[in-house]
């Protein structure tokens, strides 16, 4: 892992005006943020399954106004991408637990954007139960976007079949494949800046909207898996910008 992974993690000033107890212990990955937690400590996230849920269930901490300050690529190999918070530090610091012998069920497909990296993490180890080795993470800015669109983004489109067959094919556990879609997603102001062919206008929540055209795309083109596909919507529920809500999206076609 590369040296400049590690500021990821370093304490930052909190940018908030107000102090609050809550927001005195920057959450890992929200550097510089705000965190409002409803119900549960930051570290609840990655708590035993056996916790109690937060109240209310299905709103999450929204990371707000994040300053990432590094882009950070790693495999989607459930072996090595997660491993439990409580594990104690290893040493040498640069060694860390790898997960044995994974049997993920699901591969989930979520959004890079930073806000929302904490409460998709929440929603799929807590919410959705997938601990971690139950689970292949697939962050790609845009989440499942471009799935609603193999005619329009072709190349795109490819990148993100291929490497859902390569994840099916090396585990054979996998039955679910998991759409996270959110508003107000960057990848999608890009598309409107640069697809005169986008013909249906550009709102806040066409990541949800798309979701019938990703089921239609799933049903054509990627039916040949034996995968259930599930799709799920995240958005903001208040101004503040502060709890993220997601809920299922139905289609009729799962
Ligand atoms: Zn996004």
């Amino acid at each position: 892992m590369a040296k400049d992974q590690i500021p990821l993690r370093r304490s930052q000033p909190v940018r908030a005006a107000t102090p609050s107890p809550r927001t005195a212990e920057p959450h890992p990955g929200a550097v510089g943020s705000r965190l409002v937690t409803p119900a549960r400590p930051p570290e609840a996230h990655s708590a035993p399954a056996s916790s109690a849920p937060p109240e209310p269930a299905n709103v999450l901490p929204a990371t707000v106004a994040p300053q990432p300050e590094a882009v950070v690529i790693t495999r989607s190999d459930p072996k090595v991408h997660s491993a439990p918070a409580s594990s104690a530090p290893p040493e040498p610091t640069n060694v860390f637990p790898a997960i044995v012998d994974p049997q993920p069920e699901a591969l989930v497909i979520t959004c890079s954007d930073p806000r929302f990296h904490a409460a998709f993490r929440q929603f799929v180890e807590g919410a959705l139960g997938l601990r971690p080795g139950k689970y292949v993470s697939f962050t790609v800015a845009g989440g499942g976007g471009v799935l609603a669109r193999p005619d329009t983004l072709p190349k795109e489109f490819k990148f993100m079949r291929d490497r859902i067959e390569l994840f099916r094919g090396q585990f054979h556990s996998l039955k679910r494949l998991i759409v996270v879609n959110h508003e107000d997603c960057a990848y999608y102001k890009e598309l409107s800046r640069k697809a005169a062919w986008l013909q249906r206008p550009i709102h806040a929540h066409l990541p949800r909207d798309d979701m019938q055209s990703v089921a239609q795309v799933f049903a054509r083109s990627l039916s040949h898996l034996g995968m259930a596909l599930e799709m799920y919507y995240a958005q903001f529920v208040a101004s503040d910008r502060a709890g993220i809500v997601i809920d299922r999206v139905e289609t009729g076609r799962e």
